[in-house]
């Protein structure tokens, strides 16, 4: 097993892709080390925390909060936690964002490594830098970018996951191919959901390939200035429908997708909608909804990426490339509203 460094603009992250749990006490002091992970992942895998201090949070995205946070700090100052302690997040986004997160700022900021235990996490959440949390409506509203020490994968973790998580990865999985990678494309085209499942040493490569896809593309922009947007496919109009609908990260994203791939048709000659959409379906992700088309624009017209009267939307030219393209809001809110 090979460690891997990657380099970012004024850190660099160790990468024990595969490496697992067990190795954990070679990474860092176990004594000076603090897990943090919430009460699904905790239960599911107790005898795997034996030997650490663990902070066990209630899981899910309601508690990405402040509130959360200061409860986590002060169990590290009950814990006697000092500028040399390390934070650990074993968990899915919400921990390792909570992690992230806390560790910047407790004592002006601690070093911090992530163990994901979702596919989303492995691939996508984990990478990057992006540590924030929720308030009241605004999603990761508050927070930094600052990359973690090391980022150890165990798929062991997996073993628990439910089916709606699994799901929910492979809509980062599908949206890195779309934007950066055809040959990745046409694999998932040939797989399914259940035959990664059924083959471990399939889905362990396709999370290391994703989860390589998404740090090259942070470390050319991690500041996200250029190509980083790339990895926005299908979220400009996901969030919209996040916000204001029961939908899962993973399932907003594939109708954004769906409807990127429609607008790209329309604006860049882009050919392949219906091999995007009978991707998406096959893994179980919804394409095609119905929702309020004016209350979602005029929440997507908010979004960070916009720009005075334009909006930065990322588009397809073909399968495997993504570009950004401003688009005047007038001209977006026609396209929504025809589509
Ligand atoms: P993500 O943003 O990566 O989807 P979340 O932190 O929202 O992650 O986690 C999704 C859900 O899955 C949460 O309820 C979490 O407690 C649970 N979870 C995370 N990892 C596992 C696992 N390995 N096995 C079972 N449940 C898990
Ligand atoms: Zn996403």
């Amino acid at each position: 097993m090979k460690k891997h460094t990657y380099k970012f603009s004024n850190s660099s992250v160790d990468y024990y892709l595969a490496w697992g749990i067990s190795h954990l006490k070679e990474i860092v002091d176990q004594r000076n080390t603090i897990i943090v992970t919430d009460e699904n992942v905790f239960n599911a895998h107790t005898k795997r925390f034996k030997g650490w201090n663990v902070i066990v949070l209630k899981p899910g995205e309601e508690y990405k909060i402040q509130d959360t946070a200061n409860t986590v700090i002060e169990q590290l100052i009950a814990m006697e936690a000092d500028r040399k302690t390390i934070l650990v997040g074993v968990g899915g986004g919400v921990i390792t964002d909570m992690t992230g997160y806390v560790a910047s700022v407790y004592m002006r900021g601690i070093k911090f490594g992530f163990l994901p235990t979702t596919l989303l996490s492995m691939v996508d959440a984990s990478i990057g830098g992006k540590n924030g949390i929720d308030l009241g409506v605004y999603k990761n509203i508050v927070g930094i970018i600052r990359q973690p020490a090391f980022i150890l994968h165990d798929l062991i973790f997996l073993n628990t996951l439910p089916q709606s998580e699994w799901e929910n990865g492979f809509a980062e999985i599908i949206k890195h191919a779309c934007i950066k990678d055809a040959a990745m494309f046409r694999e998932l085209e040939s797989n399914s959901l259940k035959k990664y499942q059924a083959r471990k040493k399939s889905v362990c490569e396709l999370i290391q390939r994703n989860a390589i896809l998404k740090t090259k593309l942070v470390q050319q922009d991690e500041f996200e200035k250029g190509d980083r947007k790339l990895l926005n496919f299908g979220h400009t109009l996901g969030h919209a429908l996040e916000n204001q609908y029961e939908l899962s990260h993973g399932q907003a994203i594939s109708i954004g997708m769906t409807y990127a791939s429609h607008i790209s048709q329309q604006l860049n000659g882009f050919k392949d909608t219906g091999r995007v959409v009978d991707l998406l379906e096959k893994y179980g992700l919804p394409t095609y909804a119905t929702f309020d088309k004016q209350k979602v624009f005029d929440v997507l017209k908010m979004d960070k990426k916009r720009e005075k009267a334009e909006m930065n939307y990322v588009l397809l030219e073909k399968i495997g490339k993504g570009v950004v393209k401003s688009i005047p809001l007038k001209e977006l809110e026609s396209i929504i509203n025809e589509l």
